[in-house]
């Protein structure tokens, strides 16, 4: 009998699961896994909560198919090694992730594995596109996003999703499945006050996707989109199933497309660039000038900067982990060009705020907006007084949240 482990990542979803396809294909006995390796000072409470919503959710769904899914707490590297061990598992199947400290993370599992004869599966399925589909090689994806979407965009065919599962093969190996932990094991000292208006999982994210335009505009934006971000961000929902769904939405869904074709080159420049993302010069040589003002920060955090439109947005934020792609854009701006603090301040405090916070999506557009990024239409002065006009003209918005 072979045995793999199964260890869920950011792709906690059963449909379009490459990893989970995988395994079931080529192994007698799946042992699916997650580990929680909470970091508390860099996750929201938001973020947290619709984490553990979309483990219990998969948990769910394994169950119903004949499965489990097992909980562990601690170092990913050693717990998934030492489950392979006991299992008798040969392999262990994974999506790769790009960023740091997962890529350090999956290199000390597989250097671990290595020791006894085992070995890791890689798979993918973050993107809408395979990389090894694209017309040229990640070191040279065009820095710039126009051109990078007419090398692609209506060339290269977005693979189909894959179908979930219809039954899991068994855990015949005794084994302890442990419980969902609660939010409050890793976030004592955190403020858990707020709306929490997105449920984690693949089921709400799949329920959001067919419901999107039933769902009020007016409570969590004043703007298009779909508000799926939260289970794209997180895996619940696979950019190629979104993709292909978009086709059937009333107005096309070309603008959903573009979208998801944005993310993925945000996502390519993270890997091109790597670590610089996260860099003050970013993917230049010179330190952008900025102001030292802790008490600027501290207001614009909290939506005190006295701008209505500014303030409302950081309060939504605050309130709920998200707000729309143009009062991020606008918010951004602000700090960086009229307050002229470092901008890597903002992106942290995003990354700490955001529920559907993703390293790429977040970093790499904080670093074209401080005009240290790749794409360099984004460095320029977005007037928030204009903003609020075309976005809020009857001040509902500015109303509800500066309230
Ligand atoms: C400074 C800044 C920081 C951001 N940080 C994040 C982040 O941490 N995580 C995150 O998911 N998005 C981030 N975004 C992108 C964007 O704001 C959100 O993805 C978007 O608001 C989600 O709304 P939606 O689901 O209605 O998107 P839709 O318009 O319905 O688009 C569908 C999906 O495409 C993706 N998408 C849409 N716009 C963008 C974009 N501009 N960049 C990348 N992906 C996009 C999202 O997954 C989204 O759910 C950031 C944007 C800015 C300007």
């Amino acid at each position: 009998m072979s045995s793999s482990i199964l260890w869920f990542r950011q792709d906690l979803r059963l449909h379009d699961n490459e990893a989970l396809t995988e395994s079931v294909r080529n192994a007698d006995e799946v042992v699916p896994v997650y580990v929680f390796n909470v970091k508390a000072d860099r996750i929201s409470a938001f973020r947290l909560r619709f984490l553990i919503e979309s483990v219990a959710d998969l948990r769910h769904q394994l169950r119903a198919l004949g499965s489990d899914l097992l909980i562990r707490i601690g170092k990913p590297e050693e717990v998934i090694y030492q489950l392979a061990v006991e299992t008798k598992s040969q392999w262990v199947y994974c999506n790769r992730e790009r960023t740091r400290e997962e890529v350090e993370e999956q290199d000390s599992l597989e250097r671990k594995l290595w020791t006894t004869g085992r070995e890791l599966r890689y798979s993918r399925g973050k993107m809408l596109y395979y990389t090894s589909d694209l017309p040229f090689p990640v070191t040279h994806c065009p820095d710039s996003f126009i051109t990078f979407r007419k090398e692609v965009d209506a060339i290269v065919p977005v693979r189909a999703p894959l179908d979930s599962p219809l039954a899991m093969p068994g855990i015949k190996t005794p084994y302890e499945p442990s419980d969902i932990p609660d939010i409050k094991l890793f976030l004592q000292d955190h403020d858990m006050t707020g709306d929490y208006l997105f449920a984690g999982g693949e089921t709400e994210g799949l329920r959001a996707l067919l419901n999107h335009d039933q769902r009020d505009p007016a409570i969590i934006s004043m703007e298009e989109g779909l508000k799926i971000s939260p289970w794209i961000s997180m895996g619940c929902l696979s950019p190629k199933k979104v993709y292909y769904d978009s086709f059937t939405m009333e107005d096309g869904g070309e603008f959903v497309r573009q979208h998801l074709l944005y993310r993925d080159y945000l996502r390519l420049m993270g890997k091109k660039y790597g670590d610089l993302i996260f860099a003050r010069t970013g993917i230049k040589t010179r330190i952008p000038a900025y102001e030292i003002n802790p008490e600027a920060f501290d207001n614009w955090k909290a939506g005190n900067t006295g701008i209505p439109i500014i303030d409302a947005a950081m309060h939504q934020l605050n309130r709920t982990g998200w707000i729309s792609e143009v009062l991020r854009k606008t918010v951004a701006n602000y700090l960086i060009k009229v307050l002229k603090l470092d901008w890597t301040l903002g992106a942290a405090y995003f990354e700490a705020t955001l529920i559907d916070y993703d390293p790429c999506s977040n970093w790499v557009s904080w670093l074209n907006l401080a005009g240290v990024g790749p794409d360099s239409r984004e460095d320029r002065i977005i007037h928030y007084d204009v903003v609020g006009k075309k976005l809020d003209p009857d001040g509902v918005y500015v109303r509800m949240w500066n309230s």
